[in-house]
């Protein structure tokens, strides 16, 4: 340690001897003969190295290293690595002993013309290193951003144990310290300047603040600062950065204050550095005043604020003042950059304003940027996204040096358009090429593929990947495959693909789950969503929002609403879509208290209901059958959180009335709407009155309905039936609609129940494996105790054949599954059907859960039904 620390041994470049000059005597006619230092210099300065050269080679060792020292500067200036490498070879020949001074030079050189490998060959291979020597390799790497080298190269000095930094290496070390994030050998650098007593250079210590700011070791830059005796705008801009990188603006912007007090006024750097601060936190609008404030001080804002403010705004949405603001800057007279152009670039781009676009292209055309891979690159995004591939494709051909951003925003502008063909042919192209794809290229690619509906292709690029591209797969190419799955329906595979994805041991991120939970919605999943559940605690995800969010939600439409309110209640920290699903869920599960409860609290909690909770809520009521506190809340929602009511509220409203039986109310309601009533409406005004009896509105509201769908045969149906009860001749429903001919295709009837892991799905109609004799005994057993009236079932809605017609309904069968092997189950049933359950089957099941004393859950297209103990969660109405 304490060979760190001794004082400065530096050696200085040894002296040349002079060695006598040849002649001094000069002819006035006949060109002085000039000695051939005096040539050689005279030939460096004419630029003329490569005869210097020539020269050299036949001067032999009488040249003097000053002249070696100049034919080494005249290398740098022609900045030739050919030259630097033939006039090393000359002195290697021409000097015998070890010279620092000129082994330093040719460091130098090495390094100046860009070959830093030659520059560390000189380097290593001298014996004798001086201040000069290290001041050049580690100043090379520092200008190579080799931050790592530095530091190696400073332990290696130290080692050395003869030269210690001076007070304009010490700043490159400490600053190489900072970019490296290695706070310890910074700390260490600080003693010693302590120990040397060089703690008051300010350039020094200016190096070792900004090292602590840029670190996050904030209270150590603090005292630092606040001990420092001597101090300038670069100390003062450091501390500033420090606060502004932790995000204390308030206090950045306090010491801010302060400098000015002092005395120093803020230049363009301290502004920027407050500017860039605040659009990195989202706080764009304080920058803007920021930017306004820093004119009125006079410091004119540079081509890096204006490009700072134009990105923040470009990437913050708004667009339109990002381009007002670049329109602003070319008026102040201040060129933009590459940045500048590529964020005006992308603001047209997300505007599709392609006339706009245009311009700016025109622009940077003029100065300069035409072949500029960043602006280039920006440019295809922006004339693919605006339809106009060809010119985007002019441009991805004008970029010479294409890197591998250039690539994909082309393959992207392809896929998109739908071209897989060409996407393809360019990737291949681009894998022959020196840029070689990176995983988002193959991600694009897979996602392409999948997404027109070519699996295989998608899959083999997935396998392919690893093995040809030597491409790492990412979590975002397993989201391309069960996204692309997802998009097609595919549940099971996209649930297959986020298995495997977890055996090979790649974990999952939130875009996974949050694209993969909603395959779960539904009633014979709940073995899979506790699955993905499970996955989501074992990679730490559940505090996510979003994700727990999106928990809530499935949980209760899978049919367990208690797993969806623990969740509910033991999230740390809940937003507006947190209670909006707890809400809805309640209300899917007929758990009007609940949901009633749930908006009190949230109002006492001060939270403010948007108009998804206020359509909750009314339902709720609506399943309370308290029509007055639910006509208040609709009206509430109106006057006192001014939200316009919308089709999901009147629906609501409609339900609410209908449940009670105040059809005539529910029929004014309709009547005094400020939209006109659609299908949901007269669909919901419909199921009132049949569920009530009152077949005047009924045939009504059917006939609305046939104004609007005039080809639903299950209408059609109903309405024929609703005549035949009134006497009305059934031809009337023809002059009305002439246009009824074709027969209306009934649905398929389907029910789908899980068990043992395997889905059995019941068509009606077919009993499958099930044995027929027990299987109408078993029936007959129930539906013993289930007749209803004529009257009732001309009313009731049949949205497939009745059983006489067309055999039994399907959820009976998936229900004598469950239960004709095992009738005393204590398990609840789960099944999931795609029509609306009758009449008579909801009887049946009500039944069946009073016989067998179970519980099931059926969820047809109307509501999750939960039976039990002889009764239905929805009051039968539905
Ligand atoms: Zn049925
Ligand atoms: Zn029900």
């Amino acid at each position: 340690m304490e060979s760190l620390i001794l004082p400065c041994k530096t050696i200085l470049p040894s002296k040349i001897p002079e060695k006598p000059a040849q002649s001094k005597v000069f002819s006035r006619n006949i060109p002085p003969k000039l000695t051939n230092d005096a040539y050689l210099k005279r030939l460096c300065k004419l630029g003329r190295v490569s005869e210097a050269f020539s020269t050299l080679d036949s001067c032999g060792s009488t040249v003097r290293h000053n002249t070696l020292s100049h034919l080494i500067q005249s290398c740098i200036d022609s900045n030739s690595l050919d030259l630097c490498y033939k006039l090393h070879a000359c002195v290697k020949k021409l000097i015998k002993k070890p010279d620092p001074f000129l082994e330093t030079k040719l460091v130098g050189m090495f390094a100046k013309c860009g070959s830093l490998d030659d520059a560390f060959a000189v380097f290593d291979e001298m014996r004798q290193r001086n201040l000069y020597t290290w001041s050049a390799i580690i100043g090379a790497c520092s200008r190579e951003n080799r931050w790592g080298d530095v530091l190696e190269l400073f332990y290696w000095m130290m080692a050395d144990g003869d030269v210690v930094p001076d007070a304009f290496l010490f700043p490159k070390i400490v600053q190489a310290c900072g970019n490296y994030g290695d706070v310890d050998t910074g700390r260490l650098i600080h003693g010693m300047v302590i120990k040397l007593g060089m703690n008051n250079e300010l350039r020094v210590n200016n190096s070792i603040l900004a090292l602590y700011a840029k670190c996050g070791w904030l209270s150590s830059a603090k005292r630092f600062f606040e001990g420092m005796e001597v101090s300038d705008r670069v100390s003062w801009n450091a501390i500033i950065t420090g606060y502004c990188q932790a995000g204390e603006i308030s206090e950045a912007q306090r010491l801010f204050d302060s400098m000015q007090k002092e005395g120093i006024e803020p230049d363009e750097v301290t502004w920027n550095i407050l500017i860039s601060s605040c659009n990195q936190l989202g706080k764009w609008h304080v920058a803007r005043e920021l930017m306004n404030e820093m004119e009125s001080h006079g410091v004119k804002p540079d081509v890096c604020t204006w490009s700072c403010m134009i990105l923040a705004f470009a990437q913050n949405n708004k667009r339109l003042e990002a381009l007002n603001l670049f329109g602003e800057m070319l008026l102040s007279g201040v060129e933009p950059n590459g940045i500048t152009l590529m964020a005006a670039i992308s603001a047209c781009s997300s505007l599709k304003d392609i006339r706009k676009g245009k311009e700016v292209h025109l622009f940077a055309i003029k100065l300069g940027y035409g072949e500029d891979v960043l602006v280039g690159n920006s440019l295809i995004d922006m004339y693919s996204k605006c339809g106009e591939l060809e010119s985007a494709r002019q441009i991805f051909d004008m970029i010479s040096e294409k890197d591998v951003y250039t690539w994909n925003s082309m393959i992207a502008g392809y896929y998109g358009a739908g071209y897989c063909g060409i996407a393809y042919d360019l990737f291949k192209q681009m894998q022959e090429s020196d840029v070689l794809p990176n995983v988002v290229t193959w991600n694009m690619m897979i996602t392409g593929y999948i997404l027109n509906g070519d699996e295989e292709e998608a899959m083999d690029l997935f396998h392919r990947m690893e093995k040809d591209g030597g491409v790492k797969r990412d979590t975002a190419s397993w989201n391309a495959l069960i996204a692309g799955y997802l998009h097609h329906g595919q549940k099971n595979k996209a649930l297959g693909i986020f298995r495997q994805m977890q055996s090979f041991g790649v974990k999952p991120n939130s875009i996974t789950i949050l694209s993969i939970l909603p395959a779960c919605a539904n009633l014979i999943a709940m073995k899979k969503l506790k699955e993905i559940h499970c996955c989501v605690l074992r990679s730490n995800l559940e505090s996510e929002l979003s994700i727990a969010n999106s928990l809530v939600d499935i949980y209760a439409k899978s049919g367990n609403i208690k797993y969806a309110k623990a969740i509910f209640e033991g999230m740390p920290s809940i937003d507006i879509i947190t209670w909006n699903s707890m809400a809805t869920g309640y209300v899917l599960h007929g758990c009007f208290n609940e949901a009633i409860e749930l908006f009190e609290r949230m109002r006492r909690l001060g939270c403010r209901p948007n108009r998804r909770t206020f359509a909750s809520v009314i339902t709720a009521y609506g399943l309370a059958k308290k029509v007055d506190e639910g006509r208040h809340v609709f009206s509430n929602m109106i006057e006192e959180y001014k939200i316009l009511p919308c089709l999901e509220h009147y629906v609501a409203m409609v339900n609410l009335y209908g449940r009670s039986g105040k059809l005539d109310e529910a029929f004014d309601f309709i009547k005094s709407m400020a939209i006109e009533p659609d299908v949901s409406i007269w669909s919901a005004f419909l199921t009132a009155c049949c569920k009530h009896g009152n077949v005047k509105l009924a045939i009504h509201a059917g006939e609305k309905l046939l104004e609007l769908v005039p080809d639903n045969g299950f209408t059609q149906k109903l309405v024929l039936q609703l005549y035949d009860l009134c006497g009305i001749p059934k031809d009337s429903l023809k002059i009305k609609r002439p246009r009824i001919r074709k027969v209306p295709i009934e649905p398929v009837s389907l029910s789908l129940i899980e068990d043992k892991n395997v889905v059995h799905t019941f068509v009606t109609g077919d009993p499958g494996q099930l044995d027929g004799k027990s299987l109408h005994s078993w029936r007959e057993s129930i539906e013993l105790n289930t007749k209803a009236s004529k009257y009732h079932d001309m009313l009731s809605f049949q949205e497939e054949g009745t059983e006489e017609t067309a055999g039994v309904h399907s959820e009976k069968l998936a229900l004598a599954f469950a239960l004709i092997k095992s009738p005393q189950t204590s398990q609840t049933i789960r099944i999931v059907k795609n029509l609306r359950m009758c009449d008579n089957c909801h009887r049946f099941a009500k039944m069946v859960s009073k016989i067998h004393g179970c519980e099931m859950y059926i969820s047809d297209s109307k509501c999750i039904h939960h039976f039990k103990h002889g009764t239905c969660s929805c009051g039968d109405y539905w």
